[in-house]
């Protein structure tokens, strides 16, 4: 009804595919795609909130653009749970998603027809189950009209549907989202139509999504953050997204530059690893269009990053006066498949402190829970697992009752980390992540020193690209910290790291193992690093 509004406003803009869609085409497309999908389960016609889908789920196997945000939207439309693959992930990953998630359809496009079939096939042959193949094709749903105004009454006649369309049961079960898998195997999040509701216009409210906006974005659509928090809100506002298929650094910059005389991009979300990127692709520019650049990120209303940890040192050259981002300041989010948006910077600019990830949403209670007296924290700068509360709360883990059972505690759900509340006046009442409890807080001669802590440090120093602080099993010390390290200086040894790092953090969290890592420390498709698998191979236990 948002978009409705503004008919002739484009929702999507597919640059890869060179594609524009308003939001009536979408509505219609939308509408068409679900009588599809319906059909093709119960090989009748069918009718919408008549028969539907009953929570099937449908797996979108498709390259990135229009035909993602599409197919999830026409799957929700037909009543069916959605699982978005990315087709770039190796195929092991792709067949234990598919088989997983017991999916009864794929929905794919040209590109990924083949691998589609062969993925039903497995699912075929492993649960004797149905799982049939759609495959996706603008042309098709969009049967030819006879003239203008056949074309005309048929998105009149997609509009009137779609607001006519009943109220989804907000009990109904949706999405299936996997986790980034940074701890172990990805995990099916499973949630309701009405926590993705919630999770969708708490983002859009705090950061003051409009239907002027125009979001330029470069994420995967197969996480939270490409798919919940960025595509969906965009599309709630009534706004434009669009779409790029992968990361371009020089290509972003001349974007925002906007030479071409586009739309200006007003937004911008990505991973951290997405800003350090950007920050190298400035110094390829010419010297004229770093300074173009520079100017030209500071008249974008939001950049924001999350997801995984954002170094000080980062924000810093970002934020530069008259430099790299043109005195932007980054926003910091945190949140997890789990939940959608946790807390985030606020928009103002007063509330936009470093370290911090800001202010719990309107739609989230957060308690920060001591472990060991089995209390709720009460004192600013004491650290507590992060619980949370609210209508944005997943649902299930997808066929592992007991992992969900256990990850609820009186009806908070327990996300993993460890965080604190800042005393200083000016981030008052802002959340501070110190890492998850099972690897970034190590506990150390019973100490519990925060990873994320040291490597915010580690990269204060002088001619430091990368690092990744991981609790190294110590026979003594329980645990000690041992930092991977990647630099530009010609040498670093563990004696010098320590010397420098005496000015910055206490003693006792000094790393007492180094090793040095050439180019960049092994991160997965978020950027996350994953640091079980780090500490084995980088201080294996007998070396
Ligand atoms: P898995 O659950 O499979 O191990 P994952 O936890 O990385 O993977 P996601 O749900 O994508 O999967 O990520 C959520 C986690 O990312 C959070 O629990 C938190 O540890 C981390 N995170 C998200 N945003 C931030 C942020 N701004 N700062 C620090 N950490 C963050
Ligand atoms: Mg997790």
């Amino acid at each position: 009804a948002n978009a409705l509004a503004r008919p002739s406003s484009i929702a999507i803009t597919d640059v890869p595919h060179e594609l524009s869609v308003t939001y009536p085409q979408l509505c219609s497309d939308v509408l068409f795609l679900a009588l599809r999908l319906i059909s093709a389960e119960s090989h009748s016609r069918g009718v919408i909130g008549g028969s539907d889908l009953h929570e099937t789920r449908v797996a979108i196997l498709c390259e990135k653009g229009y035909l993602v945000p599409l197919a999830l939207l026409g799957i929700w439309a037909a009543g069916g749970l959605a699982v978005p693959i990315l087709p770039s992930l190796p195929i092991p990953e792709q067949s234990y998603m598919v088989g997983n998630s017991g999916a009864g359809m794929i929905v794919t496009d040209a590109i990924n027809k083949a691998r589609a079939e062969d993925l039903a096939q497995q699912v075929r042959d492993g649960t004797g189950g149905k799982c049939s193949v759609v495959e996706l094709n603008l042309g098709d749903l969009r049967t030819e009209a006879k003239d203008e105004q056949e074309k005309k009454d048929r998105l009149e006649q997609a509009a009137t549907w779609m607001r006519d369309l009943k109220k989804l049961d907000g009990e109904r079960r949706a999405m299936m989202l996997y986790t980034s898998g940074t701890t172990g195997r990805p995990k099916g999040v499973v949630t309701r139509h009405s926590a993705i509701d919630s999770q969708v216009s708490a983002v859009a409210e705090t950061w003051h999504w409009s239907h002027t906006d125009d979001l330029l974005h470069i994420l995967p659509l197969n996480h939270l953050h490409g798919i919940v928090v960025a595509l969906l809100p965009t599309l709630w506002a009534g706004a434009n997204v669009e779409m790029w298929e992968r990361f371009d650094g020089p290509g972003i910059w001349r974007r925002w530059i906007n030479a071409e005389k586009k739309q200006p991009i007003t937004m911008f979300f990505g991973v951290p690893t997405v800003y350090s990127r950007l920050i190298q692709a400035h110094a390829s520019l010419s010297p004229e269009e770093q300074v173009e650049a520079s100017k030209a990120s500071a008249t974008l209303r939001l950049q924001v990053s999350g997801s995984a940890p954002l170094p000080e040192s980062l924000k810093k050259t970002w934020e530069m006066e008259g430099g790299v981002g043109g005195g932007m300041i980054l926003l910091e989010r945190y949140g997890m498949t789990e939940t959608g948006i946790i807390a985030a910077t606020g928009w103002e600019e007063e509330k936009r402190i470093r370290g911090h990830v800001g202010f719990p949403l309107a739609n989230v209670e957060i308690r920060l829970w001591d472990e060991e007296l089995h209390r709720a924290v009460e004192e600013e700068e004491v650290p507590g697992s992060i619980q949370v509360r609210g209508p944005g709360i997943f649902n299930e883990y997808w066929k592992l009752p007991e992992a969900t059972a256990s990850e609820f505690l009186d009806g908070w759900f327990k996300t993993g980390d460890v965080g604190l509340y800042s005393s200083e006046t000016a981030s008052k009442g802002q959340l501070k992540i110190l890492g998850r409890n099972s690897t970034d807080i190590i506990k150390s001669g019973g100490e519990k020193i925060s990873a994320v802590e040291i490597e915010r440090a580690v990269l204060e120093l002088e001619g430091m690209k990368d690092v990744a602080v991981v609790g190294v099993p110590d026979e003594e010390w329980g645990q000690v910290v041992g930092a991977c390290v990647v630099t530009s200086r010609p040498s670093l040894s563990l004696s010098e790291l320590r010397t420098e790092l005496r000015s910055l953090i206490a003693n006792y969290k000094l790393p007492r193992k180094l090793k040095l890592y050439d180019g960049e420390i092994p991160r997965n498709g978020m950027g996350k690093v994953n640091k079980k698998a780090l500490v084995a191979a980088a201080f294996p236990p007998h070396a």
